[in-house]
């Protein structure tokens, strides 16, 4: 009937942090925008209901981000769509009961794949059981550039995409104009919404509440030069002349625990916080005056909310690439590749180029998509009145035995 409450299935993958991040962010969104209308589902399903390799994504993903040229011909060997087809066909019969299983057991009335391997089982899982028609399944692509062609496919009712680039990218690969918004990376609302005071947050973190901050950071997994960049800014954040810091650093090693106590174990010059994963990177970056990061998605689009100015200093190839110009081009922030030259800057910006921080972070408010996790959520909740009128519901009766088209 029209007042049980509407289930909605966000399928995601746990590979660093961004994918997980942004499933937390739309399912916070609808409990914010919607309350109990809604319950809302967040599942690796790859991990819960599929086998190898599926649920071992994690593991490939790690391995192969410490393995870069690895991960760039594995991205590329699947880049032509004939290549993809097969290989997920390959597998989708193999795991089509296993996912089916996932599928039933939340009946799903909307279905969010926030992943880009996860459109074309489901889609065809639903196909099998004849619920295409009455499932509401929707894409929310989680690059803001350069993206994998499985992001896209043409059988889903809505495709989200982060960046006008994204967006005719969905259209050369054949969706339809009427398939495709464009309202940006879905943030946490806690991202949009928090309403932040430096001098208070700095209070809070036990930061110096005077010299400007620089946050470090590289994903969920802690990558990059966060290390040599770390000892970079020691030496270029102390003032020699004057014998004291001009600048403090913030550390945030996510689950890179030999990173953190590896720059536990360094004598600093300056106020360093070293931190793990931090489950209130709102504060962090609030307190803080710019951000160094790998090109993460999620990471930018975060930092552009908080208005910092970003330093792009790392990128996992493929995917990551189009993060660049996409914060370069629109001047809210710099690429260099070198921790030494990354030092410098901040040094120039906490201290004679002071302007150009400023000119930098406008840009990078400008750029910012606070409000875009909630216009994802409130078109799915029309696409979801469209499609079955007021009162209609669903019904799962499982018909399990089915035999696949394979
Ligand atoms: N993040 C976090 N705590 C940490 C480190 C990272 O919550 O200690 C979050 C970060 O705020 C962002 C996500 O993890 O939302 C990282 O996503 P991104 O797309 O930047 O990179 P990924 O880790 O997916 O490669």
């Amino acid at each position: 009937g029209a007042d049980r409450p509407k289930n909605v299935l966000v399928l995601m993958s746990d590979t660093g942090g961004g994918h997980r991040a942004s499933a937390e962010a739309i399912r916070d969104a609808f409990r914010l925008e919607f309350g109990d209308e809604y319950r809302v589902f967040v599942k690796d399903l790859g991990k819960e209901h599929a086998g190898w390799p599926l649920n071992d994504m994690e593991r490939a993903y790690k391995f192969m981000t410490k393995h870069v040229s690895l991960w760039k011909v594995a991205f590329h060997s699947t880049y032509p769509r004939w290549v993809h087809c097969s290989y997920l066909a390959a597998l989708a019969a193999f795991y089509a009961r296993k996912v089916e299983a996932g599928l039933m057991k939340y009946k799903p009335d909307i279905i969010i794949s926030v992943h880009p391997l996860m459109q074309h089982i489901p889609l065809w899982v639903l196909k099998w059981q004849s619920l295409q028609k009455r499932v509401v399944f929707v894409t929310v692509i989680t690059d803001l550039n350069t993206c994998h062609p499985t992001w896209f496919h043409a059988g889903v009712n809505r495709c989200y995409c982060p960046s006008e680039e994204v967006s005719n990218r969905a259209l050369l690969e054949g969706l339809k104009p009427s398939q495709i918004r464009v309202f940006g990376l879905p943030i946490r609302p806690s991202f949009c919404r928090a309403v932040l005071n430096k001098d208070d947050l700095r209070e809070e973190l036990e930061m110096d509440p005077h010299l400007p901050a620089v946050l470090l950071m590289g994903g969920g997994e802690g990558m990059g030069p966060v290390k040599k960049t770390a000892m970079a800014l020691g030496e270029a954040l102390f003032d020699e002349e004057l014998g004291k810091p001009i600048g403090q650093i913030v550390a945030v090693c996510g689950r890179n625990q030999i990173l953190s106590s590896t720059l536990q174990s360094i004598k600093w010059r300056v106020p360093v916080k070293i931190r793990g994963f931090e489950t209130q990177m709102e504060k962090w970056m609030g307190a803080c005056d710019c951000i160094i990061t790998k090109a993460g998605p999620g990471t930018i689009a975060e930092a552009l909310i908080r208005g910092l100015p970003i330093i792009l200093n790392d990128f996992i190839p493929g995917q990551e690439v189009g993060n660049i110009p996409y914060v370069v081009d629109n001047g809210a922030g710099l690429f260099s590749k070198s921790p030494k030259e990354t030092a410098s800057l901040v040094a120039r910006w906490f201290g004679p180029d002071r302007d150009e921080l400023k000119k930098f972070s406008r840009n990078a408010l400008k750029l910012a998509q606070p409000g875009a996790v909630f216009d994802i959520v409130k078109d799915i909740h029309q696409l979801l009145v469209q499609q079955r009128g007021p009162m209609a519901g669903i019904s799962y009766s499982l018909t399990s035995s089915l035999s696949y088209p394979i």
